[in-house]
Formats: structure tokens, sequence, C-alpha cells
């Protein structure tokens, strides 16, 4: 079975334009989207992205619309924690396409890690 992870060199999920995320304030609360607003930078990219390390430099402090975990998937998505595993791949595969495109290095690695047969 496939199992997620985040693998390191990506960053896919950090790119912020709210053009590309037109749900935001059907899961986010106004604070959070007020939040999430103010971390975009005039690039799309989070301001928190460090591009050349491919990093968040805040990452233990990163705010909870950032975090693959459980309880925040259910609280914000209504997803199930036995629903979590395969809808945080299939968002990531998403970002990842979308971001670097379905034959990139960065789909190829995140597919290897994660175990995910490619297409
Ligand atoms: S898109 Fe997924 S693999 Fe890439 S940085 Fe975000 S959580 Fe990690
Ligand atoms: S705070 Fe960190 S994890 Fe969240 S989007 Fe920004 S760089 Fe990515």
């Amino acid at each position: 079975m496939a199992t997620w992870q985040c693998v390191k060199n990506c960053g896919a999920c950090c790119y912020l334009e709210p053009k590309e995320r037109p749900e935001l304030d059907q899961y986010l609360s106004p604070e959070e989207l007020k939040h999430y607003l103010s971390l975009v930078g005039p690039d799309g990219w989070c301001l928190n992205y460090d591009r050349s390390a491919r990093e968040c430099r805040i990452y233990d402090e990163r705010p909870r619309f950032c975090r693959v975990e459980a309880d925040v998937f259910v609280e914000l998505y209504d997803i199930e924690a036995e629903e979590l595993n395969d809808f945080a791949i299939d968002c990531c595969v998403q970002h990842i396409e979308d971001m670097y495109g379905p034959e990139s290095p960065e789909m190829n690695r995140f597919n290897q890690a994660v175990g995910v047969e490619a297409n």
C-alpha cells in the first residue's frame, strides 16, 4: 500500500497563489484566511519558503493549514483519519503536477518515496 510522506526538495504545496486555490474560504476560518493571504509573496510563493534550499524557514511553527495531521484534516476538510493517507497523497500529486508537471523529477521522487506506481 502507498504510504504518504513529504519528500525533501519539493515545496509544491508552498506555492500559495490564491487564484490556484479558489476554495480557500470554504475550509479556512476568516482568521486563517487572513493569515494565509498574509503569507503570499509577490511571486505567489509563501514568504516563509526558502526557494534555494527548498524548505520552510519556520517548519516547527508552520500554520495549522500547512500540517498533514489527522486532527487538522478532520477539522479543515472533514476527512476521517482512515482517509488521511489517500487524501494526502492525492493533494501532493495534484500540487506537484500543477507546479512541476506529471513527468518531473519531483513527481518521480514522490511516487518512489510513497510507493505509488508511476503512470
Ligand atoms: S507537495 Fe507534498 S511532498 Fe511536496 S512539499 Fe508539499 S507535502 Fe511535501
Ligand atoms: S509556512 Fe512553511 S510549510 Fe507553510 S506554506 Fe509557508 S513555507 Fe510552506
